[in-house]
């Protein structure tokens, strides 16, 4: 590894969400570097299927501080949205280090250390990860027991139909992506089946219904709710009515395997010459080693601030709002990011991570008077995350079951909420 470059903060991730927060962080001034992955910007919307456009209209598929080059009606092309990314970064000045394929993310004294697989190094006060929700590609595991002549691809690698074998195809997931790519699939010689319960549909997206979902997607209410329970969005660009007019078939959801082939929740099975599984994805945050991720390998934040004092995350779905992870709602993300990490103290002034168990009752009177004292803390469930446990214990003196809060380089065990306050100056 070579010695760690100094810079305020590092951004992983120069997708939509890390072109975000660097326009945030050249307004206030901060040194920084983004890191990217990808030999582009905008390579993960060029890699989607061929036919995509945005079901957001121009007018609201944006970044801070530019608009969308079209007229604020029309479905930009994914090429058209990795072309306005690109030429964000550049009218920006961002700096953008491509081909930068970070794999670490761990504490070096009181900042953070990021390294990339070529060896390279950074060390930063704060570190935003911004590496977007489709780390990995979600199949559920009946898919294992599906004939092996039956072809089987995800969404996130379906890029056009002639990739699928003749004859039918069944879709599974009638979301947004599984809609769509049931409709791009479906001629005159092919059958389409699209598998999974109707999730409605929001009217075409407008100057006053963008806003209104935004507001009706706030944390709390109802559609926030609904997606954090991983209910799907409703339909956006494509109508009901456009499947049935391309001729896909409804069926109802994919239930097990029969023979080999997939058994619907009815009890029939279909043959099929292929699958897309529109199934969904999850975040990958693997490369972060530190106390803050879920069983899921993604990590636990609250509004993006993470329990690890200098670690943020931009980009997650209802981060804040329903709208969160779209190009035009993340960018209030990244600057509430970028406001906390600008007006967060200095490191040697704490800010509080309070660990914290399932079904303990000091653990919750602690969290409700730090909560009523108005004191900024992070919380992590060391239930939910691998190696909190033995972070506490080490950090703790061996004591893992009692609430326990970290303040910079000291911990507490057991303490009230006032031994908190005061502990931390506050
Ligand atoms: C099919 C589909 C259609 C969508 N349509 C719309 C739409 O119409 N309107 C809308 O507003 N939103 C839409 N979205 C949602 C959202 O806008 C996109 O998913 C968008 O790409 C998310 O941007 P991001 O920056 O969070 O993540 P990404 O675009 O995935 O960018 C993440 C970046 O991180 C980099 N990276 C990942 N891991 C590492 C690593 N270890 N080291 C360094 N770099 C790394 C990648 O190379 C990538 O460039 C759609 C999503 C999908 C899947």
């Amino acid at each position: 590894m070579t010695d760690p470059q100094d810079v305020d903060t590092v951004v992983i991730g120069g997708g939509q969400a890390g072109l975000a927060v660097g326009f945030h962080l050249r307004r206030c001034g901060r040194a920084f570097v983004v890191l990217d992955a990808d030999s582009e910007i905008g390579g993960s919307w060029r890699r989607r299927w061929d036919s995509l456009r945005l079901f957001t209209p121009a007018g609201f598929s944006h970044l801070p501080g530019m608009p969308f080059p079209a007229d604020r009606r029309e479905s930009p092309t994914k090429d058209a949205m990795a072309d306005y990314l690109a030429a964000y970064a550049r009218r920006f000045a961002l700096p953008v280090e491509l081909s930068t394929v970070v794999v670490a993310v761990d504490r070096a004294g009181a900042d953070l250390r990021v390294v990339a697989t070529d060896g390279r190094a950074w060390q930063a006060r704060d570190v935003v990860v911004a590496t977007g929700a489709h780390g990995r590609h979600h199949v559920p595991d009946l898919a294992a027991d599906i004939d092996p002549a039956v072809l089987q691809v995800h969404s996130g690698q379906y890029r056009r139909p002639e990739q699928l074998p003749t004859g039918p195809v069944l879709v599974v997931g009638a979301g947004n992506s599984g809609a769509e790519i049931a409709v791009d699939l479906a001629s005159p010689d092919r059958q389409v089946y699209l598998a999974g319960r109707d999730v409605g549909h929001v009217p075409p997206l407008g100057t006053w219904t963008y806003p209104l979902m935004r507001g009706l997607g706030r944390p709390g209410s109802t559609l926030a709710r609904r997606g954090l329970r991983g209910g799907a969005e409703p339909l956006g660009r494509i109508r009901p009515g456009d499947l049935e007019a391309a001729g896909v078939r409804r069926v109802p959801r994919v239930a097990g395997t029969r023979d080999g082939l997939p058994l619907l929740a009815d009890g029939r099975t279909l043959r099929v010459a292929g699958v897309v599984w529109c199934t969904g994805f999850r975040p990958d945050h693997r490369f972060v080693r530190l106390p803050v991720r879920d069983d899921a390998g993604g990590l636990i934040h609250h509004r993006g601030v993470t329990g690890a004092p200098g670690l943020y995350v931009v980009g997650m779905p209802h981060q804040s709002s329903i709208t969160s992870h779209l190009v035009g709602g993340v960018g209030a993300d990244a600057r509430f990011v970028v406001d906390h990490l600008a007006g967060r103290p200095a490191t040697t002034a704490p800010l509080a991570t309070v660990y914290t168990r399932d079904g303990c009752g000091r653990c919750a009177r602690l969290v409700r008077g730090l909560r009523r004292r108005g004191v900024s803390f992070a919380q992590v469930d060391i239930g939910r995350a691998p190696g909190a446990a033995d972070a506490v214990r080490a950090g703790a003196g061996g004591d893992a079951t009692a609430p326990t809060v970290e303040i910079g380089d000291r911990w507490l065990v057991a303490p009230s909420a006032r031994e908190v306050v005061t502990t931390a100056g506050g």
